[in-house]
Formats: C-alpha cells, sequence, structure tokens
C-alpha cells in the first residue's frame, strides 16, 4: 500500500486572483457557504487540503486588516470556480459575510499541501481537528472517494452537510 500523504506541488505558483460573488449563503447560524468565480483558471491548479488567504472586504463597520486564511470546500467544474465554507467569527468574516453576490473579492494562493488516495484504498479514516469544522472541507473534496471525484466529474468537494452547528 503506498500513498502520498502529503505531496508539495513544487510547480504550483501562488498568485492573487480577483473574483466575482457567484453564491453566497448562510448554512446555519454560523456557517456560510461563498461560490467564486475568479478571473483565471484556477480550479485545476487547487488541490484538496489547500487553502487561500482572504482579502475580507471594508465595511462601515468592520475593517480587516490582514488577509483571512481559508480551506477550500470545493473546485471547479468551471475553470474558475472555486468554494469555501466559513465561520462567521470575528471581523474579516463579518465583513466577508457581507459580500453582496456580484461582488469582488481578491484572493491569494493556492497555498499548502496537498494528499493523495490510491484507488485500491478500501477504507478511509479521516481525523478531523475538532476545532475547526470547516477545516473539514479540505479533506472531503478529495477524501470522500479514492478514486478522487474530480477525475469523474471535473468537480471535487465535500458533501453538503452534516454542517456544525
Ligand atoms: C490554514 C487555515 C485554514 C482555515 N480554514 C478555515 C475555513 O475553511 N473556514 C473557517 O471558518 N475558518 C478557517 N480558518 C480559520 C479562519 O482563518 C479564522 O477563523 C479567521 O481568520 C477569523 O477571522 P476573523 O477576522 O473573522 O476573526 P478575528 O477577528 O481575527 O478573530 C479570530 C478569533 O478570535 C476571536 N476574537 C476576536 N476578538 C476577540 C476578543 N476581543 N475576545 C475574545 N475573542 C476574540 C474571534 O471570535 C475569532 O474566533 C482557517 C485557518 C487556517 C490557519
Amino acid at each position: 500500500m503506498s500513498a502520498t500523504l502529503c505531496s508539495p506541488d513544487r510547480t504550483a505558483t501562488v498568485a492573487s486572483y480577483r473574483c466575482r460573488v457567484v453564491e453566497h449563503s448562510w448554512v446555519n447560524q454560523r456557517y456560510k457557504y461563498i461560490r467564486l468565480e475568479a478571473d483565471a483558471p484556477i480550479a485545476g491548479k487547487t488541490k484538496p487540503g489547500q487553502f487561500y488567504q482572504l482579502k475580507c472586504p471594508t465595511t462601515e463597520t468592520e475593517q480587516p486588516f490582514l488577509l483571512r486564511p481559508m480551506s477550500v470546500y470545493g473546485a471547479g467544474p468551471e475553470d474558475g470556480r472555486i468554494e469555501f465554507l466559513y465561520n462567521v467569527t470575528g471581523v474579516g468574516t463579518r465583513a466577508m459575510a457581507s459580500l453582496p453576490v456580484d461582488g469582488h473579492m481578491e484572493i491569494v494562493g493556492p497555498l499548502g499541501n496537498t494528499f493523495t488516495f490510491s484507488p485500491d484504498f478500501r477504507r478511509i479514516l479521516v481525523v478531523a481537528d475538532p476545532g475547526g469544522g470547516a477545516r473539514r472541507g479540505s479533506g472531503h473534496h478529495g477524501a470522500a472517494d479514492p478514486a478522487s471525484r474530480r477525475s469523474r466529474r471535473g468537480h471535487h468537494r465535500g458533501d453538503v452537510g452534516p454542517y456544525p452547528r
């Protein structure tokens, strides 16, 4: 049984992308789902387990300064499509939660490592950080199917739910 649990892609380049908000909705009282359309084909460059740094907007009440790291919840099938699931918790995510559909946001990435699974695997155990509920999204979009959903549908993403409460 051979698997590369963390396989840094040395050809990947980190860049800044301007994105349009395509969908943005609450999934429960704490978490929002956001789907972005980037100005470049980033879906193919983004691997399960990676994250982006998001430049949250400035609002009348919130002025986030630093970029906020968010795990990728899904990518594709469209070339520019990328999705995040986030807990509305502080200055940055409260500001982000106010972004309207057709609004814009800058993201920087992809960052971090990915992992691969052998198609021979029959059972996969995912161990999640209990404090980082939304981070299950980063594992989901590659972990749910050893043969990788992406290879069949061009879209890798976590199953929708169960969301943390
Ligand atoms: C690699 C990586 C991936 C991540 N992926 C995700 C993801 O997919 N989804 C997700 O939801 N999060 C994710 N996070 C966490 C996310 O980046 C943070 O939750 C986010 O930066 C919070 O930004 P904020 O501006 O909303 O909160 P901040 O204002 O920066 O506050 C951060 C935390 O401190 C608390 N806090 C702020 N001020 C106070 C205070 N005065 N007293 C007590 N507590 C306070 C807030 O409630 C919050 O919990 C990830 C983090 C990393 C490092």
